[in-house]
């Protein structure tokens, strides 16, 4: 199992829940970043004690840096800080947990300094899946899912001989809009399509939960991971997030993974594989539960799990488009400025629109792309932000 680890995004949803595993454990924290919550990030780092820290924001770190002079440890700032906190010399795992594409170059950073990945950012894969598997191999080092559907998978499939799966059934939530209609969703507040029914996250993950977009990424995610299909990999809405995926054999055995929706328990076993330690969650009690559902994904109605399958069974760079539209679409919901509505339809133009995609890209290829559909809608949108 991992002995030391650096982790990005340690001030969010996912960081905050990694540092929960780290502190009962008594694993080493040797790096720690931050977009730019540095008071968060300055109890960490006195806590932790970890050789480095880093700031995306150069004045927040500048404060930071004042902050921490009374101990030893290094306050980094800006992208080329979080790659260094990928690369940091003494850590043997990188969680990544930072949200976005924003992950991408730090996870291909930590595989080529000889890192194992514990990765939770998940948009990693959908845009970059071809360039990071590559240089997994290349690099000898390994990834463990953290994001709970693909962990659930990897756990399943242990003690399952090479080549017996037949299918992944990832299950959804449903998020905070299940059974709703398109016409149901004209007049979405923030406030509402921010309340998750089962799990506690981070903004744009809630988001993506509620417009489906999350499960698209998901197949795509899990497609890279477990070098399947779309057509191998099937949706199952279950409202009360207790099986965290299922996997069908080739003989139509069906094995599922449960638990409480906790996400101490994936991102636990991604630090400790192959071993089962104590976890800080809490024990399931399906007595208590009662019951499971389980239903069918609306594809009309949220088109986005559509829209990503046709991105994904395409390949290319529409993985790409479809990921940065949709960041680029919350963040303008978030801020009131488009409709929830809207956030399905930009990105679905995005990936019928696009007109240059090829199948061998590089990183350079995937980052160009990133940025001129994040440029693009912003024209479109007249959004005066900076969103490239
Ligand atoms: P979050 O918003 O709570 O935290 C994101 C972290 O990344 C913060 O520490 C923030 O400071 C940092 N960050 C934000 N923008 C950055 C940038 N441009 N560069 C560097 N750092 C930046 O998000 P989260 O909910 O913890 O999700 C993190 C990732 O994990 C996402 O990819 C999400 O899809 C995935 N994930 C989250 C959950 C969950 O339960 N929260 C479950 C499965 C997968
Ligand atoms: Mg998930």
């Amino acid at each position: 199992m991992t002995s030391k680890i650096s982790v990005l995004g340690s001030t969010g949803s996912i960081g905050t829940q990694t540092l929960d595993v780290a502190r009962m454990h008594g694993i080493k924290v040797t790096a720690l970043t931050a977009n730019h919550n540095i008071k968060l990030l300055e109890q960490q780092a006195r806590e932790f004690n970890p050789e480095m820290v880093c700031v995306l924001d150069t004045g927040a770190a500048a404060q930071l840096k004042i902050a921490l002079s009374d101990t030893d440890i290094d306050v980094f700032c800006g992208e080329e800080g979080i790659i260094n906190a990928a690369q940091e010399k003494t850590s043997d795992t990188v969680v990544n947990a930072i949200v976005g594409v924003a992950g991408l170059l730090p996870t291909v950073a930590a595989v080529k300094a000889g890192k194992n990945i514990a990765l939770a950012n998940k948009e990693t894969l959908v845009s970059g899946g071809s360039i990071v598997m590559k240089e997994v191999k290349e690099h000898n080092v390994k990834l463990y899912p953290v994001d709970s559907e693909h962990s659930a998978i990897f756990q399943c499939l242990q003690g399952c001989p090479e080549n017996s799966l037949k299918k992944i059934i990832l299950t959804a939530s449903g998020g905070s809009f299940f059974g709703k209609k398109r016409k149901d969703l004209e007049n979405i507040s923030v406030k509402q399509a921010l309340k998750h029914p089962n799990w506690s996250m981070g903004a744009k993950i809630t988001i993506d939960s509620s417009t489906m977009m999350n499960k698209g990424l998901e197949i795509i995610e899990a497609s890279w991971l477990f070098d399947c299909k779309d057509e191998d990999i099937d949706v199952l809405i279950h409202r009360e997030s207790i099986i965290h995926s299922m996997i069908q054999l080739k003989d139509n055995a069906v094995i599922a993974q449960l638990g409480v929706p906790d996400m101490r328990i994936p991102i636990q076993y991604a630090l400790t594989y192959p071993e089962r330690l104590p976890s800080p969650s809490a024990e399931l009690d399906l007595s208590e539960l009662g019951g499971m559902t389980f239903f069918k994904p609306d594809y009309e109605t949220f088109a986005c799990l559509g829209i990503c399958r046709e991105a994904l069974r395409k390949g290319g760079l529409l993985p790409t488009v479809a990921n940065a539209a949709n960041e680029v679409a919350v963040d303008m919901f978030l801020k009131e400025q488009i409709r929830f509505l809207d956030i399905s339809d930009i990105v679905g133009n995005a990936v019928s629109e696009y007109g240059n995609n090829k199948d061998d890209i590089s990183l350079d290829d995937i980052m160009n792309t990133d940025r001129e559909t994040r440029i693009s809608i912003k024209e479109k949108f007249g959004s005066g932000d900076d969103l490239s």
